[in-house]
């Protein structure tokens, strides 16, 4: 998941900032207990290595699909250690489908990290760790330790529901509220995924709504929080994730054989420099190591 708020808040004038506001909250743990996503599998462990897991495959990743990766991965490499000791292709095998390789590779040097060091033990420390932003750093400490102290991590969703609840990018006074600071994101999640969904709000349906300034108005979030992405098809990732792929099938492959073989993934075929340019970027990435030869040379 993406963190949102320094994105928010920087197109914000400083006129715009506002206090805290108070919003009674009471009814969102009535309403998550009955209607919250509690099947996630990674709801039902407070082991953080399994849940530093679940939020590198939600970043970017829909959790319709991260639901097919998660177990099987947890399963294979259950701790920081076997993760770090696995081999890295073997790692991006089982990472595809999941798009954004370059997550996988970073979940492996924070592995490594916690192996050797342990598990930070503040947000500063965990901020230090490679792929991991504010969000996530906040998203672990309440997550998996429950911490009651810390900010709430703002994704896509939560800000979203804040943004309208408030109808500014201010922030919400979270006292009072009837959950676990856990339970609360969670339900807040939820609230931003099935209630208050980005095109079409459900209003009458949401327990916040004695609370919310957007009641009923389908108030667009889209100038302060929706990023559009490029369409994959036809795309560099799209190259990008069918040259790793080919590389992880045959590490030998040449140039030349990329650039024929890529054309039954791709349906079109590539120019050279493309492929040169795919294979850099991976290699920049980390993703895989280029052996420049006199036939095949970049
Ligand atoms: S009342 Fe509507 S706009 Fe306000 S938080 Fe609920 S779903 Fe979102």
């Amino acid at each position: 998941m993406e963190d949102v708020a320094a994105r928010a808040h920087s197109r914000l004038k400083p006129e715009q900032a506002s206090p805290p506001t108070r919003v009674d909250a009471l009814p969102l743990a009535a309403w998550y207990r009955a209607h919250g996503r509690h099947d996630l599998p990674w709801r039902h462990t407070m082991d953080p290595w399994h849940i530093l897991v679940s939020e590198f495959m939600l970043h970017q990743t829909q959790v319709s699909r991260v639901i097919e990766y998660w177990t099987p991965f947890v399963t294979q490499w259950p701790t920081p250690k076997t993760f770090a000791e696995a081999p890295l292709p073997d790692i991006l095998r089982a990472w595809k489908g999941l798009g954004y390789p370059r997550r996988a590779r970073n979940l492996q040097d924070a592995a490594t990290h916690i192996w050797q060091q342990g598990w930070p033990e503040n947000e500063s420390g965990l901020l230090a760790l490679p792929g991991i932003g504010t969000y996530t750093a906040r998203a672990m400490r309440i997550l998996a330790w429950n911490d009651g102290a810390c900010q709430l991590p703002l994704d896509v969703n939560i800000a979203r529901v804040f943004w309208r609840l408030t109808a500014t990018a201010g922030e919400v006074e979270t006292t009072g509220w009837s959950m676990s600071r856990r339970e609360l994101v969670y339900a807040l999640f939820d609230l931003g995924s099935l209630i208050c969904r980005a095109r079409t709000p459900l209003c009458p349906q949401c327990p916040l709504s004695s609370s919310c300034t957007a009641f009923g108005t389908g108030m667009d979030s889209a100038p302060l929080l929706r990023k559009r992405q490029a369409p994959y098809r036809g795309s560099f990732r799209e190259l990008r994730s069918a040259v790793l792929a080919l590389c992880l099938a045959d590490s030998t492959l040449s140039i030349a054989a990329l650039e024929k073989r890529s054309v039954h993934i791709l349906g079109r075929a590539p120019e050279r420099n493309e492929i040169e340019r795919a294979l850099r970027s991976l290699a920049a990435d980390g993703l895989l190591q280029m052996t420049l030869t006199e036939d095949h040379p970049l």
